[in-house]
């Protein structure tokens, strides 16, 4: 089944025909995707709340198949960190990540910030400090505007994180801790970290204003972000309420559907373009 999306994309649902053959044919036409430039990237604005200043964007990868139409991150993603496809595609992202950054320079508009995801087994592997470096240097990006967001979860089990954090630090970019507050991390841990943003999960900001232990989980994140010298962001802000909200606790950044959903890369300069 295939349906049609707003912007005249199809959207990619499985068939019926088992989890293990879809898997298989979504495998096979994964490893081709970017040679068939079927990948692309959508960047969605970070925005300070009560100036509406644009922030930073946020990398979010897109795969259009021919046949199968938009399949989402959330299904090829993991299948990518399975099948070991996603160091191919995680480099792919960096660098046109900040390729872009350099042409939306070029075009005039200053976006500060470029946050890029990094998945467990991109963080783990032990050359991706000097395959960082390496794309800063080809593309010429200020290694101060690019930001890497790791999960809590992914943080945590890696063997050697403080080791490939500082080595990141040490190369001048930033990192934030992605989906905060749904894994479990020693905030003693986290401590001797040089990590400079916490961004808050969805699943604290969606209910904000009808769930009470959201609202005090969203504002413990907030207080803890001060406390310890981090800046903090909300994810998925999507009324005026809940960016009320944040502001008022003392969070001043936000991303959500309410500010922009993610965009292509003309859209971004049409939008924001002094
Ligand atoms: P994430 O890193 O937590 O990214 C935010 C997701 O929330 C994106 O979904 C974005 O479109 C969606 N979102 C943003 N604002 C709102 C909102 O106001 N409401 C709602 N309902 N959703 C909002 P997307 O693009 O489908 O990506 C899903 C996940 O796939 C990402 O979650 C990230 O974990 C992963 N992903 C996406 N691109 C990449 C990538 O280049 N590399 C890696 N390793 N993972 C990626
Ligand atoms: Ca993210
Ligand atoms: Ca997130
Ligand atoms: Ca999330």
């Amino acid at each position: 089944a295939k349906a049609r999306g707003r912007n005249g994309y199809r959207f990619y649902q499985p068939s019926m025909t088992g989890e293990g053959v879809e898997r298989l044919r979504l495998e096979t036409y994964l490893r081709r995707a970017i040679e068939k430039q079927e990948v692309f990237l959508n960047f969605q604005p970070q925005v300070e709340i009560d100036t509406g200043k644009l922030l930073g964007v946020e990398a979010l990868v897109r795969w259009n198949h021919p046949e199968l139409g938009l399949v989402p991150p959330v299904r090829f993603i993991p299948l990518a960190e399975d099948t070991g496809f996603i160091d191919q595609l995680g480099q792919w992202v960096l660098y046109e990540a900040c390729r872009q950054m350099v042409r939306w320079d070029e075009a005039g508009l200053n976006v500060p910030k470029m946050a890029v995801n990094l998945s467990a087994r991109q963080f783990e592997r032990g050359s991706m400090v000097t395959r960082v470096a390496d794309i800063l240097r080809e593309t010429g990006l200020a290694p101060n505007r690019l930001q890497l967001e790791v999960t809590e979860s992914v943080i945590m089990n890696t063997g050697d994180a403080l080791a490939f954090i500082n080595d990141l630090h040490a190369v001048g970019v930033s990192l934030a801790i992605d989906d905060f507050g749904t894994g479990y991390s020693s905030l003693a841990y986290l401590k001797q970290m040089p990590v400079q943003t916490l961004k808050i999960d969805r699943s604290f900001i969606k209910d904000i204003s009808t769930d009470a232990n959201d609202e005090a989980i969203a504002i413990a994140i907030i207080q803890l972000g001060r406390s310890m010298n981090l800046s903090v962001i909300a994810e998925g802000v999507e009324t005026e309420q809940q960016a009320a909200f944040l502001l008022r606790h003392g969070c001043n950044q936000a991303q959500g559907f309410y500010y922009s959903r993610p965009v292509m890369p003309d859209d971004l300069l049409q939008r924001w373009l002094p």
